[in-house]
């Protein structure tokens, strides 16, 4: 096959040793040193003027665009548009916080929602599901598969489909929400239940990979990390080109926080942003290594914004066993992009906080008083923002944006059964007993 781009356009680099890979002839995205990799370009970009002029330009057509493709030129820049595969994901709302949320969180904040449950299949997972196959549609990949809480799943089947590709998701079994359950299905997947975790999932996945050769659609394919960064993309064009003072994300395997804080590098470098973010990752206590092991190191907050740092946490990292959760999507004991993460949040000067089971579903049903309904993991970032203004790592006016990653409509058992409780059941169907009821 003819070279769709060369190594010294686009190529993947290891992020521990900086071994260079070919990215469409990589397929078990794992380096020999054990390492994560990350994408590369070889940015040409025009001028940043110019570029801020042409994604404005293509946000007034956005009912044609992708709200990821409008941003190619920082994304995949290289790849022929004739292998994008879009679902015209992306273009999700930003909102100011309801009144109720923004009393619940409190710290006088000015805060906002970018709604990610807003895409073709009502997670975040489609900013870079979209990238990852049409990478892999480029590559002349015919079959991908995924270990998935529901999310990944849901989108992978549905980017597959739309490609024409076989998509083969797993999952563990009892773990995931009937509507999440239902969409790969929809979309034609073949679906695997393993009666284990997601961790138990991931490891038959990873294994998949390396010893026969599977295309994985999880963020271990940095591909679609690439797509992911759409969302800093669109909430700094919708700012200006300023950067909000602090993105809150829930943090599951990690795919969010580490295309964030890529993205975040990459404004910066480019110019085309130039006050700092920082990230504030949640997790909940359910399954919360990443923010468990950032608690238990001893170092000042203020000291953690450095390389020593890292190394230093590596060695306090461990594992955990999940617990029962609502928030089923980032039920994950040992995230795969750890150390992307880990590095975002340093780079950043950023914090991880861990949400309990009662604030996370409490943050769910404020957002709903307000008007939206939320998933579970939303709360997450939500409970964990909470407790760090409490705690006054977030000052009074800060100007935060929380990524909800995904819609409410994916997790109702939870939250019907949360709330069944306020559901008056008439006794019969004559209407002056409804309107006793309703006391008029
Ligand atoms: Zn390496």
């Amino acid at each position: 096959m003819k070279k769709l781009f060369n190594k010294t356009q686009t190529w993947l680099e290891c992020i521990l040793c900086g071994r260079k890979k070919d990215l469409l002839e990589e397929r078990k995205f794992r380096c020999v040193c054990g390492g994560l990799y990350d994408v590369k370009h070889n940015l040409e970009c025009p001028l940043p003027y110019v570029l801020k002029k042409d994604f404005y330009e293509r946000l007034e057509l956005h009912q044609s665009i992708s709200g990821v493709w409008r941003y190619k030129e920082l994304i995949m820049p290289y790849l022929p548009k004739r292998f994008v595969v879009s679902l015209s994901e992306g273009n999700v709302p930003i909102i100011e916080a309801g009144r109720n949320l923004e009393e619940w969180v409190g710290g006088d904040l000015e805060l906002w929602l970018i709604l990610e449950g807003m895409t073709p299949t009502g997670s975040f997972k489609d900013f870079g599901m979209t990238v990852l196959i049409s990478v892999a549609k480029a590559a002349g990949i015919e079959a991908v598969s995924c270990a998935s809480t529901g999310d990944t799943s849901a989108s992978a089947a549905a980017y597959a489909a739309a490609a024409g590709m076989k998509c083969v998701v797993i999952l563990p079994r009892g773990k995931v929400t009937p509507a999440q359950l239902a969409q790969p299905l929809v979309h034609g997947a073949t679906v695997i239940t393993l009666p284990g975790s997601f961790d138990d999932c991931m490891k038959v996945q990873r294994e998949l990979t390396e010893k026969y050769g599977v295309y994985p659609a999880n963020s271990l394919n940095p591909a679609r990390i690439e797509g992911h960064q759409a969302t800093v993309f669109q909430v700094a064009q919708f700012f200006n080109w300023d950067f909000p003072d602090w993105f809150v994300v829930p943090v599951g395997n990690g795919s969010n926080c580490s295309s964030i804080g890529k993205a975040r590098r990459l404004l910066l470098d480019l110019k085309m942003a130039e006050n700092n973010c920082r990230i504030l990752g949640c997790q909940s206590l359910a399954a919360n290594p990443l923010a468990e092991s950032w608690g238990r190191a001893t170092w000042k907050p203020q000291e953690r914004n450095s390389k020593e740092f890292l190394e230093y946490w590596k060695m306090l990292y461990a594992p955990v066993a999940v617990r029962e959760t609502t928030a089923t999507a980032a039920r994950i004991g040992d995230p795969v992009s750890r150390d992307k993460v880990m590095r975002e949040i340093v780079a950043s000067n950023g914090r991880m906080k861990t949400a309990t089971e009662r604030d996370l579903n409490e943050a769910v049903s404020v957002c709903g008083k307000d008007g939206f309904f939320v998933c579970p993991q939303t709360g997450i970032a939500l409970a964990g923002l909470r407790e760090a203004v409490k705690e006054k790592t977030i000052n009074p006016g800060s100007r935060v944006v929380v990524v909800s990653t995904a819609t409410g409509l994916k997790f109702t058992d939870s939250a019907a059964k949360n709330l069944a409780k306020n559901i008056i059941d008439a006794k019969n169907c004559k209407t002056d007993t409804v309107a006793r009821i309703m006391k008029i």
